[in-house]
């Protein structure tokens, strides 16, 4: 029994913070954990900046509604699908991700949540538990199923050392460089064959 995990932001849709930054042109919501390590303190920032800006959560949605899964993306997951169950493994939260998943064709999702008012305001978010992507892997690993895992930057390194391969995808230099254990690939075509040989049932593309 095989499973892949794809982290979504960065592999199959555009970084939706900085996407939504730039539809918005709110310069300071493009911020990630690279400028602001404590994810507590970014995620303060952007709730306070979406309130300064009076920005609801169907506002939101309404612009990341505007945003295109990655060029091929779509058609990646439908062929995975074919062959693999999906998990999308992801640190967004649903209420964000609805209108790209919407365009994904609604591959199962273990994220995070926002907490909303009744006006709309996002007030809050709850994170689903410390290192989810890991901790997700494991749970697949206790239901007797092969992992095998893409993502493309520092938050998922955890969850490719627990897969039982992991694929980075889309990766910046620097954590190719830091994490030469897992082998990277430049595209989705790339990660189509890595999958093929990743796994131990004879597919084909
Ligand atoms: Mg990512």
């Amino acid at each position: 029994m095989e499973l892949a995990c794809l982290d979504l932001e960065g592999v199959l849709v555009p970084e939706i913070w900085i996407a939504f930054a730039e539809r918005t042109g709110i310069e300071e919501l493009r911020a990630t954990t690279r400028d602001i390590p404590d994810y507590d303190v970014l995620m303060k920032q952007r709730l306070r900046i979406l309130d300064q800006h009076n920005l609801k959560i169907g506002d939101i949605q309404a612009v990341i509604a505007t945003l295109a899964p990655l060029p091929g993306a779509i058609e990646f997951v439908d062929w995975l699908r074919e062959r693999f169950q999906v998990i999308i493994l992801s640190d967004t939260f649903y209420e964000f991700s609805e209108p790209l998943m919407r365009q994904l064709k609604w591959p199962t999702l273990f994220c995070h949540r926002l907490v909303t008012d009744e006006s709309g305001r996002v007030v809050d978010y709850k994170l689903r538990q410390k290192d989810p992507k890991r901790a997700s892997v494991q749970a697949l690993h206790s239901l007797n199923y092969r992992v095998i895992a893409a993502g493309d930057s520092y938050n998922d390194t955890t969850m490719l050392g627990e897969a039982d391969v992991g694929f980075l995808i889309h990766a910046p230099q620097n954590v190719i460089d830091e994490f030469p254990q897992f082998q990277s690939v430049a595209n989705l075509e790339e990660l189509k064959a890595g999958f093929i040989a990743a796994s131990n049932r004879n597919l084909t593309l």
